[in-house]
């Protein structure tokens, strides 16, 4: 049975996109630690980033670096960070932060964004592709 990831990708449940390629998804997290948070993940449905091929693994670390370059001129912060849990969802992710200080990659404090305020925040991030 898919993930949950897996069915956002396939488009049956509803996301922000940001960007995709053939291999890669990149959408916005709905628990966000700041604004522009984005998950990064693999179309394969593999549970553990070191369990990727080589292969995979450079191919979400360049297309993480491409959605972070965009993110770092879409979203006012000081850098984006980028972590790597996977505690909650078995589907390998990069999480994409914008950082403004440390405690915005701790994933205690959280912010809460209006639909609008998700899609505007998706289509900045686009724009800057
Ligand atoms: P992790 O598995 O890395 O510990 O955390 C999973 C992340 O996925 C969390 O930050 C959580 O907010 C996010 N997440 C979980 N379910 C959904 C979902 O259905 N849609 C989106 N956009 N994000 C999700």
């Amino acid at each position: 049975m898919s993930g949950i990831f897996s069915k956002i990708i396939a488009g049956e449940i509803p996301c922000y996109k940001v960007h995709e390629d053939e291999n890669c998804f990149a959408f916005l997290d709905i628990n966000p630690n700041a604004v522009g948070h984005t998950l990064c993940v693999t179309k394969k449905e593999v549970d553990k980033i070191f369990d990727l091929s080589e292969e995979d693994y450079s191919q979400l670390m360049q297309f993480s670096r491409k959605v972070a370059l965009a993110m770092g001129k879409a979203i006012p912060c000081k850098r984006v960070g980028m972590s790597v849990i996977g505690l909650e969802v078995p589907h390998v992710h990069v999480h994409l932060i914008p950082l403004q200080a440390m405690e915005d990659a701790t994933f205690q404090k959280k912010v809460s964004l209006s639909p609008e305020e998700f899609q505007a925040t998706a289509a900045k991030i686009q724009a800057c592709l």
